[in-house]
């Protein structure tokens, strides 16, 4: 069975006394919640600090990107063996903000999912539509050549460990989520595609979460909405309360 996976990107926000401030708050107001995988993703600097304020806790770390040599000569990277040994379990992959301004694209994906599972670390690899795409019927098209190219020589069992985050462009960071029916119709399409190129076991265990302006008000419809296994939360996770409320929403016997 699949627990709602529900992680909190900070993107480029607070500072490491501040992140150290948020993960112990936080910590003791979700303590006792087993029935949700919870994940903070704070800027890489602050990714240490933050894993030893939530050691031995409920609530896992993930970077929110990496770069896939081991390490070298790439001035301003990091790579997935240094976040692993920082503390982090997870990292994003593909964000819409890296592709959009950063020139992420599906083949970089696929290089640092690799490196990612190479460590270790879960890669929650992000995917999804710009509004013209939909506009345009071609969010299907979009969605497959995404996970074709990003998951590209993945092996069942590494794609049944990944976390898939759909999350619509138009969503992102503008307050108009997916209706529960939009996400229920990406999200079917998503894991039919897993079944079909990795087939129906590691389809079954794959979490695909939505993102894109979800907050305490909407968690519940969109987790009652068919295949959502959880969600990735920008702006709502970066309030202590606003974040605990949407994990509190989630746990099974709410939703
Ligand atoms: C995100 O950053 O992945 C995201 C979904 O942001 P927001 O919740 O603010 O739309």
């Amino acid at each position: 069975m699949r627990l709602p996976f529900i992680a909190g990107n900070w993107k480029m926000n607070k500072t490491v006394p501040e992140a150290i401030v948020y993960a112990k708050q936080f910590r003791r107001i979700v303590e006792d919640v087993t029935d949700v995988e919870i994940v903070v993703a704070p800027p890489s600097l602050a990714v240490h600090a933050v894993a030893e304020a939530l050691r031995s806790s409920n609530v896992g770390v993930a970077a929110q990107d990496l770069y896939w040599a081991r390490e070298g000569a790439f001035t301003g990277e990091i790579s997935a063996p240094m976040i692993r040994e920082a503390g982090a379990e997870y990292v994003i992959v593909g964000h819409s903000e890296r592709r959009t301004y950063f020139a992420e694209t599906n083949a970089s994906v696929n290089l640092k999912t690799c490196a990612a599972l190479a460590a270790d670390l879960t890669p929650i690899v992000c995917i999804g539509e710009k509004l013209d795409e939909r506009e345009h019927g071609e969010t299907f098209a979009v969605l497959d050549l995404q996970i074709r190219t990003a998951l590209e020589g993945l092996a069942p069992e590494q794609v049944g460990a990944l976390v898939i985050a759909y999350e619509p462009v138009w969503a992102i960071g503008t307050g108009h989520h997916a209706t529960a029916d939009q996400a229920t119709e990406a999200h079917r399409h998503i894991r039919r595609r897993l079944r079909e190129q990795f087939g129906a076991e590691a389809a079954e265990r794959c979490h695909i979460v939505y993102g894109g302006s979800v907050k305490p008000a909407n968690i519940r419809d969109l987790l009652a909405a068919e295949e959502v296994d959880g969600a990735l939360v920008g702006g709502a996770s970066l309030e202590v309360e606003s974040f605990a409320e949407v994990v509190a929403r989630s746990r099974p016997a709410t939703v």
